[in-house]
């Protein structure tokens, strides 16, 4: 059958399902609560069959709560300190970054509430793609909402939902490293050219750049150690090196995945081609949950960085505005040189602060720049030459004006640098991104909009640029010829993050900063890059447009293997690929019709 009648029979087979099981009532996942919901002696039995894995939820903020049966007063420090850092989060099995993602329900303070209503009802904590599998036969089988938890890192909330039953794959280990022509892919003939790795569900960049560095080996890895590679590689995944060679998922030659309809399924380039492109930049929890993957690597190779500081009085903000200006607007040029870098500019900020020995407040910008030493003519003085040479453009006319340092240090391969330059990072807030990928029309065409972009998008935050993309990226070789990864980021250059913050259940500054977050720091980023987009995983959850925005011209296509694959909506979230009909109404996920 042609794909879009396949499509369109299964979408009917899904109205029939659902509206013969829940006559002339509002078609909804099961609420806990209602009839709806599975028994105890079912979830009993879900645990039988999980040989004990199956974790009912303690919000893990609960300790801090008297109120609590889980109240421990001696254990709440040590989860208060834990909870400001990213990679707490990874080890338990509901816990996320974001303190809005499960609407402040239980935070470890006594001072706010705690229900824990924010997160699932039960996890499964798998360890084998059998208990992935039972998981999502469990929720189909019960309509019961679905979520599936890494690190529970993501900036747009996907990874924990009310009334839901999650899979935490965080402890489906593994790393199989072979040697070059060692690894066919399944019903494929020819082995890969290439050193590969077989990775587990729960292996966090850490580990796998650890491990593949003690075998001189290099992996596409994301700037923070504890980034799982469920999201990323679904996401897309930037790094400091995919200029050179392409995005995380342009790495994948093959993934175990278990679908919705609870198969246990290899997804390459010779089987099962429209999952294995979909959950290449398709988005999380969306189309199956990854069990394996298997990724390209590269023999290692020495790093040279530089890292160049400029700090000025908050007097001299024009000045500090064109210098901003003039780096982002250099960063095409950096990037044909193989020049990778991270930026981070703040505006209004102590000097002190910042180990400045300015007094007052100043306006400061950091630049951190990498170039993986390669080709003869990329050395760490020709990173430091062209590092220079853009300071000296930047603050040219305004030299008095300005503080500088430029230092550069050049590592014996990737992980050298990387295992003191990935964190630790912040968790435990309430807040939200904004951002855009940047193309050289963006970035060159028009100077004083890009000016203007840069003073509007940041607030009264940070701004952060990531000159991540290049030609490795524009011209990836990607296995099976394409994958889902957004259209835009093969002629971007850099992925511009704002971020927006509140006080917790502080309704009135969320819906502010949500409504400033998308309609003016966002916008004005938009405003410079009509025709691009943006990074699915590092992005506005409230992204007018979301489909056109974080997938382009591929979103046609995903949809239809979304409505293929998963008719019934077994994983949805949102901002997801084929989440329209559903909403989320006090807690509950209930279609809209
Ligand atoms: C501190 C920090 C630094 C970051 N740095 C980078 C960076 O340098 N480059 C970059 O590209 N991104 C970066 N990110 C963003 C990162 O890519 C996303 O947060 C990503 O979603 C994290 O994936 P995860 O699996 O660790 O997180 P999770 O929150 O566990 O999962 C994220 C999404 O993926 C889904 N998911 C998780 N596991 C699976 C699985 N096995 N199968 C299917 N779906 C799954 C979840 O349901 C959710 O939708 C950073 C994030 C943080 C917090």
């Amino acid at each position: 059958m042609a794909p879009r009648r396949l499509a369109l029979f299964a979408y009917i087979l899904q109205l029939l399902a659902l509206s013969s099981s829940h006559p002339n009532t509002k078609v909804c996942k099961a609420q806990p609560g209602t009839k709806a919901w599975p028994s105890e002696a079912k979830w009993e039995s879900l645990d039988k069959t999980l040989s004990g894995q199956l974790i009912k939820t303690v919000p893990p903020g609960a300790v801090c709560h008297p109120s609590q049966p889980s109240y421990d007063a001696a254990a709440c420090p040590a989860v208060q300190e834990g909870w400001k850092l990213a990679k707490w989060h990874t080890e338990n099995p509901v816990s996320v970054i974001l303190d809005n993602a499960v609407n402040d329900t239980c935070l470890p303070d006594p001072k706010y509430p705690c229900s824990g209503e924010g997160y699932p009802i039960y996890v499964v904590n798998a360890t084998t793609a059998e208990h992935v599998k039972r998981g999502v036969d469990f929720a189909r089988q019960n309509k019961v909402r679905l979520v599936v938890k890494g690190t529970g890192h993501d900036y747009m909330g996907r990874s924990a939902a009310p009334n839901s039953l999650s899979i935490w794959t965080h402890n489906i280990k593994g790393l199989e490293f072979f040697e070059v022509n060692k690894f066919t892919l399944k019903h494929c003939r020819v082995p890969i050219d290439k050193h590969v790795i077989t990775v587990g569900a729960g292996t966090q960049m850490l580990e796998v750049d650890e491990q593949a560095s003690l075998r001189n080996l290099t992996v596409v890895g994301g700037g923070a150690g504890s980034v799982g590679i469920g999201g990323y590689l679904t996401g897309g995944g930037h790094s400091a090196i995919s200029l050179t060679f392409g995005l995380a998922a342009d790495q994948v030659v093959e993934m175990e995945v278990v679908t919705a309809s609870g198969n246990i399924v290899t997804a390459n380039a010779c089987q099962n081609e429209d999952l294995f492109w979909a959950m290449r930049g398709g988005g999380g929890s969306t189309f199956g949950v990854i069990v394996s993957a298997t990724i390209k690597a590269y023999p290692s190779f020495k790093f040279a960085t530089v890292s160049a500081m400029l700090g000025a009085s908050v007097s001299s903000s024009d000045a500090y505005y064109d210098a901003l200006t003039t780096v982002f607007e250099e960063s095409p040029d950096l990037a044909d040189l193989g020049i990778s870098a991270y930026f981070f500019g703040a505006a209004n900020v102590s000097a002190a602060d910042y180990g400045l020995p300015i007094p007052g407040m100043i306006n400061g910008f950091i630049g951190s720049f990498m170039l993986p030493l390669i080709d003869a003519a990329n050395t760490s003085d020709s990173l430091l030459t062209a590092v220079n040479a853009i300071v000296a453009k930047a603050i040219k006319g305004a030299e008095g004006q300005f503080l500088t340092s430029v230092t550069n240090e050049t590592f014996d391969d990737f992980w050298a640098w990387y295992k003191d330059h990935n964190g630790p990072l912040n968790a435990g807030f309430d807040g939200i991104l904004g951002s855009r990928l940047l193309d050289r029309k963006a970035l060159t065409g028009n100077r004083t909009a890009l000016r203007e972009a840069l003073i509007v998008a940041p607030g009264k935050g940070t701004l952060l640029g990531h000159l991540v993309s290049g030609k490795g990226v524009h011209n990836a070789k990607i296995p099976g010829g394409s994958n889902a990864v957004n259209p835009a980021w093969r002629s971007a250059y850099v992925h511009t993050v704002v971020s927006s913050e509140w006080d917790p259940l502080d309704a009135a500054e969320r819906a502010k900063q949500l409504d400033l977050n998308t309609n003016v720091y966002t916008e004005a980023l938009r405003k410079i890059a009509p025709d691009t987009g943006a990074y699915i995983n590092e992005a506005d959850l409230y992204e007018p447009n979301f489909q056109k925005t974080f997938w382009g011209a591929n979103y046609p296509r995903l949809w239809l293997i979304k409505k293929i694959l998963d008719p019934l909506d077994v994983f949805w979230c949102s901002p997801c690929v084929g989440n329209e009909g559903w909403e989320v109404v006090d807690d509950a996920l209930c279609k809209t019709w």
